[in-house]
């Protein structure tokens, strides 16, 4: 196997290189960001993905970074318990102590940060780095994320859309908060619909919070200052059960982020030519699934199997489309039931819904 580009070093670009590091293939990531800018906020990883990640990263390190949680414990917004459910082996984890623990397989010199790889405007399929030149790779994967740049300009007519659910999220450090949670997923959802609030312990004093909102309901500004995302969430949640107003008032707001949730109406091919798509670049999905990372995790996986079992790369790509695409469409058509659930009054919601899109 001659050289592979990998563009982006997200969960999926630093998974496949992990994957083709233990193979021994000669590959480079090409990342936008620095090294140490790890924004994000948490990760749920139901079993399966705990198990493609176990095979790349020492799982006792792993365990260290995050929580396994118990029971999701569905509420109204006033409180009043609505349904329980013991859980087995989900996992949560902050987005960066994910990529921190990831990133630990690539060899520095296999990686450059800081670059930014855009598709050629004059030479089809060609990618070109910032000082213009190309990437001489003979096979570029690319995972560069759900508004991928390299597979709008691949896939011309693609529609691209965003999903009527925005999220408000927020990472916090408080043990008392972190105690009380123990290790369960509480949400609590309006009775109206359309409007959620998560939590999660993510470590013995450090806590995920969100909202999910209907966006046609709820209309936040994309371009929102943290002082106002601030004084939305003081706003929309006073009236709620104690805990989760006490939460949103007595939260640092410093790491809070917006989200604008995206999804293609039908997906596109994952490869052209010798450009092959893994990832939220070949499929994004709504945060609904809690799929994104396991996806990414099995892409790479995939992948990795057929390019070191194929005769060649169309073989390759094309037996990796064939496998991972059903599943993906399956999270797709769950995403979309979960969202539509979402949607609704509560209760015309189905009981003791958990935010798992299973296949
Ligand atoms: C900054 C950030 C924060 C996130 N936070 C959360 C979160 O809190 N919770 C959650 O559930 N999901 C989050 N996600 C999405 C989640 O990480 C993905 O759904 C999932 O992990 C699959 O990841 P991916 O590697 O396919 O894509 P991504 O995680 O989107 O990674 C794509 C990577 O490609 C890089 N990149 C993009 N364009 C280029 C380019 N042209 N050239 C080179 N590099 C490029 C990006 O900098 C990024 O590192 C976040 C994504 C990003 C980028």
């Amino acid at each position: 196997m001659n050289k592979i580009a990998v563009v982006g070093a997200g969960i999926s670009g630093l998974s496949i290189a992990s994957y083709l590091e233990k193979h021994q293939l000669d590959y480079h990531i090409y990342e936008r960001r620095k090294k140490d800018d790890l924004t994000g906020h948490g990760f749920l990883l139901p079993k399966e993905g705990i198990e493609y990640l176990s095979q790349i990263v020492d799982p006792s390190e792993l365990f260290k970074q995050g929580n396994f949680l118990k029971k999701y414990i569905r509420y109204s917004h006033k409180g009043k318990i609505l349904a329980e459910k013991d859980l087995q082996d989900v996992f949560v984890i902050s987005r960066s102590s994910l990529i921190h623990i990831l990133a630990r397989n690539i060899p520095p010199e296999k990686i450059t940060y800081e670059e930014t790889v855009t598709p050629c405007a004059t030479q089809k399929g060609k990618l070109k780095k910032q000082d213009g030149t190309y990437l001489d790779s003979d096979l570029t994967i690319v995972s560069d994320g759900s508004k991928s740049r390299i597979r709008r300009e691949t896939f011309k007519d693609e529609t691209m859309k965003t999903v009527q659910e925005n999220e408000i999220v927020n990472i916090i450090h408080c043990k008392d908060i972190a105690a009380r949670l123990e290790s369960n997923f509480m949400k609590y959802h309006h009775e109206d619909g359309g409007l959620t609030f998560g939590i999660l312990k993510l470590s013995e004093d450090t806590v995920l919070w969100y909202s999910q909102l209907d966006n046609q309901k709820y209309k936040i500004s994309e371009k929102s200052s943290v002082e106002s995302l601030r004084n939305y969430m003081f706003d929309i949640f006073d009236d709620w059960d104690p805990m989760v107003s006490s939460i949103v008032k007595g939260s640092n707001y410093e790491n809070v982020h917006l989200w604008r949730v995206y999804e293609l109406e039908t997906l596109n091919p994952f490869y052209k030519d010798n450009i092959v798509f893994i990832g939220d670049a070949a499929h994004p999905l709504i945060p609904f699934t809690s799929q994104g990372v396991t996806s990414a995790l099995k892409d790479s996986y995939t992948l990795t199997q057929y390019l070191t079992s194929e005769e060649n790369m169309t073989d390759a790509f094309r037996k990796y489309e064939a496998e991972r695409k059903p599943e993906i469409e399956i999270h797709i058509r769950n995403g979309r039931i979960l969202l539509d659930q979402f949607l609704k009054p509560l209760d015309q919601q189905t009981e003791n819904i958990l935010p798992i899109s299973y296949k």
